[in-house]
């Protein structure tokens, strides 16, 4: 048979992302593009369109796509930008903003997932991302400053590193709160030594687990 889902993913894109508020040109013909059933395990592969989060082994989920369509958007992206990424997970949010941006650095803490995320990029072609297996709390601090920064897992707080890894006018989209539940906050990088933060919405992530998040076996 031959599927490649695209009028589930057209649905998709329709009922779950611009019928949910996502307005973005860019991030609506991004989410058309990727074939999201690729970042998910064969026998997964038929629900990839649905409106939930999915298992990707080791404890982790790729996200609802409209969570993703909602951070993707949230960064205000113009294209031509460097962005961080932490949690890479499936890499699937990885490929949704290489579309659109020039480069994608994300940082992974289980290698089994990278490992994957990177096979699976490869095959689609996005170049453009560059993944890195460690503890993300530390950001990457070898290409800072980024011009955006988004975290799909959730911490206690926000690691400091995040702030001094963003470029002035740069936005962070981050979770922040308990273990189970968080509010996604946007904090913008308005001067040196100024930032603005807005409250975006109710989320609820996996937990950022490292040193600067929740400790393992803690959550
Ligand atoms: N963006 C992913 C979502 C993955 S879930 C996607 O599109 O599929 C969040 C991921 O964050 C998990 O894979 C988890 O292992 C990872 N993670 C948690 N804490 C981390 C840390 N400190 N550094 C890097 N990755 C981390």
């Amino acid at each position: 048979m031959n599927n490649d889902y695209s009028i589930a993913r057209r649905r998709m894109v329709e009922k779950q992302v611009q019928g949910k508020g996502v307005k973005d040109t860019k991030v609506i013909e991004a989410m058309l593009r990727v074939p999201r059933h690729l970042f998910v395990e064969d026998a997964l592969q038929s629900q990839a369109y649905s409106d939930f989060s999915l298992p990707i082994g080791e404890k982790q989920t790729i996200s609802q796509p409209h969570t993703v369509g909602l951070m993707t958007e949230a960064l205000e992206l113009k294209g031509g930008e460097k962005i961080l990424e932490i949690g890479t997970g499936s890499g699937y949010q990885a490929a949704v903003l290489a579309q659109i941006v020039h480069r994608v650095y994300s940082v992974e803490r289980i290698i089994s997932l990278a490992r994957r995320a990177r096979k699976v990029l490869d095959a689609i072609g996005c170049r453009n991302v560059h993944v890195k297996v460690t503890d993300g709390t530390f950001g990457w601090e070898d290409q800072a400053p980024f011009d955006g920064i988004i975290v799909t897992a959730g911490g206690p707080a926000v690691p400091d590193k995040y702030l001094q890894q963003l470029a002035v006018g740069g936005r962070l989209i981050v979770p922040v709160g308990q273990r189970g539940s968080q509010r996604l906050k946007r904090i913008t990088r308005v001067a040196e030594n100024k930032f603005d933060e807005e409250d975006l919405v109710d989320c609820r992530f996996v937990p950022l687990v490292g040193k600067h998040g929740w400790r393992e076996g803690d959550y």
